[in-house]
């Protein structure tokens, strides 16, 4: 899906129409406006997926780049309304009362998750098809024994005696009023007896994980792959953050990259170059016979069409380009040096002179060389 489209936005849509086009798909889509219509639920969670990637520059830049490909969700990004309104809630403030608007500013408010970064190394054949990795990951997850609470199991946090569960203290300084975060319960506005023997009451743990990563073919050194909602969790039911992962593709002697292109190097031998000759060349999808012509010229690019990678954003091929090295030989024995002189007398060609005594030693060792 493209999210512009989603949004009914151009490309270059500004922040404000970012905005307004989403206000105004999420008030006709929302679920209290459409009761048990699925078609607008549906409409109404695409529309924040799509908000939430174009209003923040970076992952809008990173859509622009990749695409959806480098866009993955995460099981549980926005189960519901709610959770879209613990998101944005921003937006929305001069529509739903004041109420939102003060429940965000005060620190008791949903909190999204933190994003977290990690990498993943892929070798360059990977790199060209889709495949699957597992990286292990450490986040920070609420607590499931006593869900985050803080407090054991058949027990409750107590509210704040000091602010009385406000989380903040009013004193008066002369004519003012100052208001201050409860220096007793850190403004969480309730207090924990009995703790949770897993978090130590923090209601939050350290939480290792594996996940199974899917690279989108075309994938590059720098890609970045946005996990959605496989972050560190969100506090008080605030949606969680996302994961980054960076593709890191190792180098193959065989093979270069360029854009999309795949550039690589044949060797042929000097009588091939000149007559041409049918050579099998390593692509991305292994070996293939290709022709070469005959007169090809050293460091002549010969391309083999869609042979390269695919585009990371899911349309387009490369080709491949296979660069031509011709040998020319080192040695050549007494027979082969007889007919590239007689080549050279041919082509009117200046040569240097054999070395002294050449055929005479030659015919003493091989006696009937004279007679071909
Ligand atoms: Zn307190
Ligand atoms: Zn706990």
């Amino acid at each position: 899906m493209d999210y512009y489209e989603i949004l009914g936005i151009s490309k270059n849509a500004q922040p404000d129409a970012i905005k307004k086009a989403y206000r105004l798909l999420a008030l006709k889509f929302h679920p209290d406006k459409n009761p048990g219509s699925k078609e607008a639920e549906e409409k109404f969670k695409r529309a924040a997926i799509a908000y939430e990637v174009l209003s923040n520059p970076e992952k809008r830049r990173h859509y622009d780049t990749y695409g959806e490909q480098g866009q993955q969700f995460g099981g549980n990004q926005y189960r519901d309304a709610n959770d879209i309104f613990a998101n944005f809630g921003d937006i929305f403030s001069d529509l739903f009362s004041q109420a939102a608007q003060s429940q965000r500013s005060s620190s008791r408010s949903p909190k999204r998750g933190a994003d977290l970064t990690s990498s993943v190394e892929i070798n360059f054949l990977e790199s060209a098809a889709s495949c699957e990795k597992e990286i292990i990951i450490e986040k920070e997850a609420s607590c499931a024994s006593c869900a985050g609470r803080g407090a054991k199991k058949g027990t409750d946090p107590e509210i704040c005696t000091q602010c009385k569960g406000k989380g903040s203290i009013i004193r008066s300084q002369g004519f003012f009023s100052i208001s201050s975060t409860c220096p007793k319960c850190l403004g969480a506005g309730n207090t924990i007896q009995h703790k949770c023997s897993d978090c130590f009451g923090y209601g939050r743990i350290r939480l290792k994980k594996t996940l199974k990563i899917k690279i989108p073919a075309g994938a590059f050194s720098g890609t970045k792959l946005r996990i959605q909602g496989e972050g560190d969790d969100g506090e008080r039911k605030g949606p969680p953050g996302d994961l980054i992962v960076e593709v890191n593709v190792t180098k193959d002697s065989r093979f270069r990259r360029e854009g999309n292109d795949v550039v690589s190097k044949v060797s042929v031998t000097m009588a091939q170059a000149v007559l041409g000759t049918r050579v099998e060349i390593e692509t991305l999808k292994g070996q293939e016979f290709f022709d070469i012509p005959k007169g090809v010229q050293p460091g002549t690019k010969l391309k083999l069409g869609g042979r390269g990678f695919p585009s990371i954003k899911g349309y387009g091929r490369g080709d491949q380009f296979v660069e031509v090295e011709v040998i020319i030989p080192l040695k050549l024995n007494p027979r082969q040096e007889e007919i590239m002189r007689e080549f050279a007398g041919i082509s009117a060609e200046l040569v240097n002179r054999p070395v002294a005594g050449f055929f005479q030693r030659f015919r003493r060792k091989n006696p009937d060389v004279s007679k071909h």
